[in-house]
């Protein structure tokens, strides 16, 4: 049975993890004093929005499902619809705000044409952006969002998909990148993923913003990917605070992110460096592919006819 297994990874901070299905996708949602974000909306899970209330009634003494709008906003991060399921049909059921890349919409415009109107669409001006030397350049107006006690950046990260964003938290050091740079398994053989030459720009600009940020606060980033953490915890690479008090692994570690932007350089200089492999996944049967693997990188796909 697909279900969600919520967990509370800290004060005012959740994860909604879709268990039993295709994959173990996540949802994330950050309160603020004032109002609350998920970030994705899950696959196939019914009751993503039931959780999400659950969660608001011990947040907001004033929660009510009357004022929900107002408390209760969705960003998703990518048009891909593991990421943008029942959640998103739940949220833009209940009347929430739900955040989308316009560079994204053709890839769900079939399944939400009718409710197109309800979304709004962060254009490229909206979303921050990384420079070459790391400066996280802020977008205007939708982009940046206030939810009371922390603030909320929208960064766009083409590559996976044209319209991927992060969500970055500077209060929290916290990054949601969801697939942009995968969870030990990474995908850029879709027919929409973007040049690997300009996705490894933005590997590249996302590391030196991750290493300024460590030079500036001591610590790594905290970096939450879209997938269940299938990082082989083995301390080569992965710090002690990076495991929660279960012992789980929640989070990529910047030593991941150098193995994303050493295979992206290694595949271009050499398309054929991956072994041949078939994917079976609902939506993309008997499709073929290359894949090569490091160590916390394990599954890296690309199609070498566009890898160059
Ligand atoms: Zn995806």
């Amino acid at each position: 049975m697909i279900r969600i297994l919520t967990k509370k990874l800290k004060d005012h901070f959740y994860r909604f993890e879709e268990y039993g299905g295709p994959n173990q996708v996540h949802a994330y949602l950050i309160c603020g004093t004032e109002k609350a974000l998920m970030i994705d909306g899950l696959w196939l899970a019914e009751g993503l929005l039931a959780e999400a209330e659950k969660v608001l009634r011990t947040e907001y003494e004033d929660y009510t499902p009357q004022n929900r709008a107002k408390k209760l906003e969705m960003l998703i991060t990518h048009g891909h619809e593991d990421h943008a399921g029942k959640g998103m049909e739940e949220f833009l059921e209940a009347g929430c705000v739900v955040y989308l890349s316009e560079k994204d919409w053709l890839m769900l415009a079939e399944k939400y044409k009718d409710r197109k109107p309800q979304i709004t669409f962060l254009t490229e001006k909206m979303c921050g952006g990384f420079t070459d030397s790391g400066q996280l350049v802020p977008g205007q107006e939708d982009g940046r969002m206030d939810f009371g006690s922390i603030t909320v950046q929208i960064v766009k990260m083409p590559g996976h998909t044209p319209g991927s964003l992060l969500v970055w938290v500077p209060e929290w050091n916290t990054l949601f990148t969801s697939d942009a740079i995968g969870a030990g398994v990474l995908w850029m053989q879709l027919p929409e993923c973007r040049p690997l030459s300009e996705y490894e720009m933005q590997v590249r600009r996302l590391l030196v913003f991750l290493e300024n940020e460590k030079a500036r606060t001591g610590i790594e980033v905290k970096i939450y990917p879209g997938h269940a953490q299938q990082i082989v915890a083995d301390g080569n690479g992965v710090s002690e605070d990076s495991l929660a008090e279960d012992g789980e692994q929640e989070i990529l570690t910047y030593h991941y992110v150098r193995e994303v932007l050493e295979l992206t350089e290694k595949i271009q200089d050499n398309p054929q460096i991956g072994q041949t492999k078939q994917i079976d996944y609902p939506g993309l049967e008997h499709v073929r592919v290359r894949s090569v693997g490091e160590r916390l990188l394990y599954d890296y796909c690309y199609d070498e006819d566009r890898a160059r």
